[in-house]
């Protein structure tokens, strides 16, 4: 079981999902289901509000989901010398936008 830290200040948004069960988690607020878009990882979030336990298949259709894209999101800042623990992160790495233009 992975869990990780939520990305703070992330703009989150509902992807294409592999079922409707899926967006309609997504969709609903009070659902613990968690999408992060910065990283391309589904997740359920834990009570403590900032972690969330990753996901490689989706519970309901049981489809592969995404592979994160977490690792290459720290090499990209890494590469720009950006810290992401001490320095602004650049605002199109808080969203999918980074991944979505070198797709
Ligand atoms: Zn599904």
């Amino acid at each position: 079981m992975n869990i990780v830290m939520m990305l703070k200040n992330e703009k989150t948004s509902v992807p294409s999902c592999c079922c409707h069960s899926m967006e309609t988690a997504l969709s609903d607020r009070e659902h613990p289901l968690y999408y992060s878009s910065a990283y391309q990882e589904f997740g359920v979030q834990l009570s403590s509000k900032f972690e969330y336990s990753v996901l490689s298949f989706c519970g309901w259709c049981g489809s592969k989901l995404p592979t994160s894209r977490r690792n290459e999101w720290f090499e990209q800042l890494e590469s720009m010398n950006i810290d992401p623990w001490e320095h602004d992160i650049p605002i199109h790495f808080l969203s999918s936008a980074w991944w979505e233009k070198i797709k």
